[in-house]
């Protein structure tokens, strides 16, 4: 297993990747007459409350909205942990992804730094308990099959809370069982027993895998190759080897490979060149894919990669990179977050006119995160664009959840055994 740490204690000199690094004021002023490479419409940079005036009207950053706090801007403050609680009527449609609710509002309120009161993290552990699977593994909801997502999801939020109780919630064993019984013979994963392949999967075992401590030398056998095989011709990764190059898979595949150490295997220039190329140079803000609209949650699906590829290049003797910013537009990056994806009324979104959910109120903030800081403990800037109050705390790049919550889990499970392979078992008489 590869070392987690995002970017290592030194890094070398200025980069000299050819990223367009064109000021946002810049920007502003051009767009129209070179704008060619996204088929935003015109309006699309319009703050929704104040339609009359544009981003590019006043060709600067909006003072009024970069001087407002976060925490305020959000809205969310005030009542932070109803969702948490209470979530029949709206949320019907993600009955399936109830851990996936927990994960998104916890790691929101991590980033923002708001703490979770003792009863609500019992709660929270209680429930997640029901989600988990008597096969091992966890569900979208209580009663239901165990599925990777919500495996991902739960264990990510049970690290956030990081008490014993949260810790003691997952079975370890059971989850081997889980991890082996939806392995496949070319080394990818399905998401569920008699489900589909894709990236996503490799990453969530790997993730999963990786902090609860229960990685044996058979469960990722073959599991890089197959990763390896998704990057295409684009140079990032699609979700099964031969499909379009998307930003939320090149992200697993990316980030599983950092963590089974083989990331260098990648065409590392290439990923770099697609990746940088996805951060649109009006908005600010990156598309998932080639020719899409910008949207919200890629600012973390894609710029979350970054700091993977400054660690993984530097790993390879690349000694032109930068000791103070990633490799895109952080600025820019916090102008789109921050001007355009936030509702008035609390929460964030895809883009202007959208409506607000937890899964881009997670990904915009996770986004902004990685805009705001550059490097880890022992080498660290920030960017903070506007007021002070818009910090938020940093975020792991492989896991999304806060850092010392990822060293706090390893160090829990690091100290139990890793659970017999009785899986490996099952599985070699499954493909017999
Ligand atoms: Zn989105």
């Amino acid at each position: 297993m590869g070392d987690l740490e995002p970017i290592p204690a030194v890094i070398g000199r200025k980069a000299g990747y050819t990223l367009d690094r064109s000021p946002v004021r810049h920007r502003a002023d051009t767009h129209m007459s070179t704008f060619t490479d996204t088929l935003t419409p015109r309006g699309y940079g319009r703050k929704p409350e104040n339609p009359e005036e544009t981003y590019t009207d006043t060709g600067k950053t909006c003072k009024f909205h970069t001087e407002r706090t976060l925490v305020e801007y959000l809205g969310i403050k005030p009542r932070p942990f109803f969702h948490l609680t209470c979530c029949v009527v709206c949320c019907q449609c993600l009955d399936a992804s109830r851990p996936w609710l927990c994960y998104w509002i916890l790691h929101s309120l991590e980033l923002l730094e708001e703490a979770v009161p003792a009863a609500v993290v019992s709660d929270v552990c209680q429930f997640l308990a029901r989600c988990q699977s008597p096969t091992g593994g966890f569900a979208g909801g209580p009663g239901q099959h165990a599925h990777l997502a919500p495996t991902y999801a739960a264990v990510n939020a049970l690290c956030i809370l990081g008490t014993e109780e949260a810790y003691n919630v997952i079975n370890r064993e059971k989850l081997l069982d889980f991890l082996y019984s939806v392995k496949q013979p070319d080394g990818s994963f399905v998401m569920h027993v008699g489900g589909e392949v894709d990236v996503r999967s490799a990453y969530c075992a790997a993730s999963v895998a990786s902090l609860t401590n229960i990685i044996t030398p058979t469960l990722f056998e073959g599991t890089h190759n197959w990763i390896l095989s998704c990057q295409n011709w684009e140079g990032g990764l699609g979700g099964m080897p031969g499909l379009e190059a998307h930003g939320g898979y090149t992200f697993c595949g990316t980030a599983a490979l950092v963590i089974l150490g083989k990331e260098h295997m990648l065409d590392l220039k290439a990923l770099l060149r697609w990746v940088t190329s996805r951060q649109m140079r009006f908005e600010g803000g990156f598309q998932g894919r080639c020719n899409k609209l910008v949207d919200g949650c890629y600012s973390f699906w894609q710029a979350g990669l970054l700091p993977l590829l400054h660690r993984a290049l530097f790993k390879d003797g690349d000694v032109t990179l930068s000791l103070s910013s990633w490799m895109f537009e952080q600025q820019a990056l916090q102008e789109y977050i921050l001007l355009c994806c936030q509702n008035p009324a609390g929460g964030l979104l895809d883009k202007p006119g959208k409506s607000r959910d937890f899964y881009h109120t997670c990904y915009c903030l996770s986004g902004l995160s990685v805009a705001q800081h550059f490097g880890n403990q022992d080498l660290h800037h920030e960017l903070v664009l506007g007021k002070e109050e818009n910090r938020l705390a940093p975020t792991h790049p492989v896991y999304n959840i806060c850092p010392e919550k990822v060293a706090q889990a390893i160090q829990h499970f690091h100290q139990l055994p890793i659970p017999a392979q009785k899986g490996a078992t099952a599985c070699a008489e499954d493909q017999s």
